[in-house]
């Protein structure tokens, strides 16, 4: 299967290119710079996903038809009630809500996505309205509860696809911390094994496939 993940230089979306290789699948990454190594069955183009234009560009390259698209790249710009900014609201939107949305746009008007293709939006329990109790950045939890409304209009429209958006769980990156419970790579296993076995399109999982609340 040929796959497409977007921020695969480092955190959850590293592991998850390192697993999907070393399971003999082709990918194509979407970065902002540079991959930490090579491989013949992965492609390298550059992305910055905060940026239509960017995202257009990227998607023209695209050479093979897409099986499964995975909108990982994220920012968490740590902002809290009452020192939230025009700057970290913005930027939040772009690359958590727009990005995503755009590129599984421009992917669908440039027929690069395949029937029956699977799109993940890699979303957060932290942009859940129904079970949230506060969190660590308002910008970013409103980017993700936006990031899921993405999902399901994306659902509805794209009816012969599954439209999906999956927590990752609390995961040692930098974005996570060291305190995360949770390796990238098992985080990303959890992941691959949810896409693998998805059946169902609009829905809000987390990376063992349990649905989450929106
Ligand atoms: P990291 O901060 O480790 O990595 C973020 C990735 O996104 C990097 O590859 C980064 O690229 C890329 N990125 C950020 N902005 C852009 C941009 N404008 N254009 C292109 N790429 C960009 O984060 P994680 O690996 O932890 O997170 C991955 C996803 O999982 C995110 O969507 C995050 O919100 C979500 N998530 C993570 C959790 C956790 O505990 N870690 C919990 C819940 C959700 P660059 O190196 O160029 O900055």
């Amino acid at each position: 299967m040929h796959w497409v993940i977007t921020g695969a230089n480092r955190g959850i979306g590293l592991a998850l290119t390192k697993q999907l290789l070393s399971q003999g699948e082709r990918l194509t990454v979407g970065v902002r710079t540079s991959m930490p190594f090579e491989h013949e069955n992965l492609k390298v183009l550059k992305v910055d996903t905060s940026n239509p234009v960017s995202i257009e560009e990227f998607v023209s390259q695209i050479e093979e038809p897409i099986d499964v698209l995975i909108n990982n790249a994220g920012v968490l710009i740590e902002e809290k009630f009452p020192e939230v900014t025009e700057e970290g609201m913005l930027l939040s939107f772009k690359v958590n809500t727009m990005g995503p949305y755009m590129l599984v746009q421009e992917s669908y008007k440039q027929g690069k996505l395949k029937a029956g293709a699977k799109i993940i939006n890699i979303s957060s329990i932290l942009g859940s309205i129904a079970s949230t109790g506060g969190t660590t950045s308002i910008p970013y939890s409103i980017s993700k509860a936006a990031l899921n409304m993405a999902t399901k209009l994306l659902a509805h429209r794209l009816k012969n696809m599954y439209v999906v958006s999956i927590h990752p769980g609390w995961v040692k990156t930098d974005m996570g911390g060291p305190e995360a419970p949770l390796l990238p790579e098992e985080s990303a296993d959890g992941i691959i094994k949810v896409i693998r076995n998805l059946n169902q399109s609009g829905v809000f999982l987390d990376y063992t496939g349990k649905i989450l609340p929106w």
